[in-house]
């Protein structure tokens, strides 16, 4: 199943311009199984999803939520656990409440900006660590960074992900999970992460040149 783990809408991210209805059309149009709203700070409720579906009339397409927060300088991408998380809580703080909910995190775009690229591979290693898993693929990279992180997932066995970034209509999609399993609900999608039953796609739609670099798949 292809699902977009990282997506900001105008709900409640003041950054984006992407109206949710639009979104969920869109994701259906292009041959995603489902994606996961990510806004920043914020988790979508059961009752917003559900009312959003029935709005949208996709029956058989997946809706989840997740919650991107902001720590130590770091963005984190968090699953099956639907509490507010207050900025700045340090990073273990994070971990250890998450994991103990049985949620997830996910260190997102790690090498945005060019940042870590110059760190040894025992220290990215050592950062990576704590994390359930690595966002790998995200147009938030470069390509560099992209495939830089393509590289390191393979060299340092990371359980990784593929997400867009969206705060746009054109962005959906353009970097995707698969999961080889089926993904129903957030608990499957928390587990699948945990057990490494997913990998980062480049998605549809493909940004300039990514499609056509090494170890990358591409939906088309
Ligand atoms: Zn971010
Ligand atoms: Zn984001």
């Amino acid at each position: 199943m292809l699902f977009d783990l990282h997506i900001h809408t105008v709900r409640y991210s003041r950054c984006s311009i992407l109206n949710p209805r639009d979104l969920v059309l869109r994701a259906k149009e292009i041959g995603l199984d489902g994606l996961a709203i990510t806004e920043h700070d914020r988790c979508w409720s059961l009752q917003e999803l559900a009312k959003l579906k029935e709005e949208t009339g996709v029956d058989d397409f997946i809706l989840l939520r997740g919650t991107e927060i902001e720590s130590e300088w770091r963005h984190l991408l968090i699953f099956n656990y639907p509490h507010d998380i207050g900025r700045n809580t340090p990073i273990k703080e994070v971990i250890d409440e998450v994991t103990h909910e049985g949620g997830v995190v996910i260190l997102a775009h790690p090498f945005r900006y060019g940042r870590l690229l110059d760190l040894s591979l025992e220290e990215l290693r050592d950062l990576f660590a704590p994390f359930d898993a690595v966002e790998i693929l995200t147009p938030q990279h470069s390509n560099h960074e992209n495939q830089k992180a393509l590289l390191l997932q393979q060299s340092l066995q990371l359980v990784g992900i593929g997400g867009s970034d969206s705060h746009d209509i054109d962005q959906v999609g353009k970097c995707v999970t698969y999961f080889s399993n089926p993904i129903r609900d957030e608990k499957d999608l928390a587990q699948s992460i945990r057990d490494g039953n997913c990998r980062p796609l480049f998605g549809h739609q493909s940004l300039e040149g990514f499609a056509a670099e090494p170890q990358a798949s591409s939906l088309i």
